[in-house]
């Protein structure tokens, strides 16, 4: 009998290991690029134009807020603050996006605090997509929108931006990528809830024109479809060129959640403050999945970002302003690194906006050692092999592409140039050095 009753425990717990333990809606949504590249670069980068974030310091004004709200005797802001924004934040963030937008905005429902734009793109998934809606993605795209959509149970379908290269020899710019009007128009039907737009582009720092932007509104309008407009890279434009939102066009207020971050915004991504604004009709519903699951986000964060937008409003477009700063020293690192990956034959393709390059290697194919029978594409090779010869970190660009549409686009990788000049300067030297010994 003794036997008998161990032999069944030992039963019942194989009956319950052997139960799928991983939720339904995880399946196929495990693999991710940054676990992979992000160790790589740890491991053997000298430099790491990877992953996106700024190695200089974030502005004296926002680091001494902090350290104000930190220990500046007001003890409440070590507590809890209003779930849906702390009320300074929400504030100046709503008298923010009126001068922006245009319309007068209320500060309790028309804005709401994340844990940076990546919780705000979960909630607007969370939120707004139901079980076999399709939600629409522009190619190449900031590979979560994918495993959000369908963690959401919805289907994502994918349009791509088609490559047109100028004809007179010139290098490649963010805006030679365009959608075929007739192939989007063709993506959405009954089924489509909402597109997911990212202007300015990440990763190819693509900045939407207004005749790109009036056909995505006209579409929307006319199939009732929503606008998720992941804008974290606004103040991030070059050569004078303007970020247009897409909320300030015909009928699309109504119909669009824009999402922000203070990390790109501020140079602080490690603070992971992010909002959204919209109106109230959408993000009640963000606001029902933010109280059940995050509450809020620190308190002392979202008192340093408040004071730092109190600022920006005050010098808003002179040129002290760290909005008007930031982009023009961005901008020179961009023609750095341009002028370091054309010099070696790495074609560039000229950024508009963020703080992304992607760049051509397809005349680097003899460097990089075939590996027989591997179905990995090249441009995952080789930015594999460029880490660990060569030092230099970079994301392949067939990461930001569904997997049907992937090995199109497997000639180019992306760097990040929010970079000190020192960095830049290291990674040209790598390139020379690597240019010289290919020609030696
Ligand atoms: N959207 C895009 C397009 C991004 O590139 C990033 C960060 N790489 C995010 C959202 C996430 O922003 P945050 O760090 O504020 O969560």
């Amino acid at each position: 009998p003794h036997l008998k009753a161990s032999n069944s425990v030992s039963h019942s717990l194989q009956a319950k290991m052997s139960r799928p333990v991983q939720a339904r809606r995880l399946e196929g949504i495990d693999k991710n690029i940054w676990v992979e590249f992000v160790k790589l670069a740890a491991t053997y980068s000298k430099v790491n134009l990877g992953q996106g974030f700024p190695d200089f310091p974030a502005p004296d004004f926002l680091t001494e807020a902090f350290s104000r709200a930190l220990s500046g005797g007001n003890h409440m802001l070590h507590q809890y603050t209003r779930a849906f924004g702390h009320p300074p934040l929400v504030k100046v963030l709503a008298q923010f996006f009126e001068k922006l937008l245009g319309r007068d905005l209320d500060p309790m429902t028309n804005v709401m605090v994340t844990v940076g734009a990546y919780q705000a793109l979960f909630y607007c998934f969370q939120a707004l997509v139901d079980e076999g809606d399709e939600v629409i993605i522009i190619e190449p795209f900031f590979d979560c929108y994918e495993p959000m959509v369908k963690m959401a149970g919805g289907t994502p379908v994918f349009v791509p931006l088609r490559p047109n290269p100028p004809k007179d020899g010139k290098l490649m710019s963010s805006a030679d990528w365009q959608l075929d009007p007739a192939e989007l128009a063709s993506k959405f039907s009954e089924r489509t809830k909402a597109i997911v737009l990212n202007s300015p582009n990440n990763p190819l720092g693509k900045v939407f024109s207004r005749e790109e932007l009036g056909l995505i509104a006209e579409l929307c309008v006319k199939h009732d479809v929503l606008c998720i407009s992941d804008e974290v890279y606004e103040w991030l434009v070059y050569d004078g060129k303007q970020h247009i939102r897409i909320a300030s066009l015909q009928g699309m207020w109504d119909r669009t959640v824009i999402i922000g971050s203070a990390g790109k915004t501020f140079s602080a991504t490690g603070w992971k403050v992010g909002w959204v604004v919209g109106p109230d009709r959408l993000l009640k519903h963000l606001r029902t999945v933010h109280q059940n699951s995050v509450y809020h986000c620190a308190t002392i964060a979202q008192e340093a970002v408040a004071q730092g937008f109190q600022r920006e409003l005050t010098l808003y477009g002179k040129p002290e302003s760290y909005f008007v700063q930031l982009p023009k020293e961005l901008q020179q690192k961009r023609d750095w690194l341009v002028q370091s990956l054309d010099g070696v034959g790495m074609k560039p393709i000229i950024p508009e906006g963020t703080y992304f390059l992607v760049a051509d290697i397809s005349q680097f194919k003899s460097d990089v050692p075939d590996v027989p029978n591997s179905d990995e594409p090249y441009d995952h090779r080789f930015a594999k092999w460029m880490v660990k010869n060569k030092g230099l970190a970079a994301i392949p660009l067939s990461a930001f592409y569904s997997e049907a549409h992937k090995n199109n686009y497997t000639n180019f990788i992306r760097f990040c140039f929010a970079k000190e000049e020192a960095t830049l300067k290291a990674a040209n030297d790598i390139l020379q050095k690597w240019k010289q010994e290919k020609t030696s």
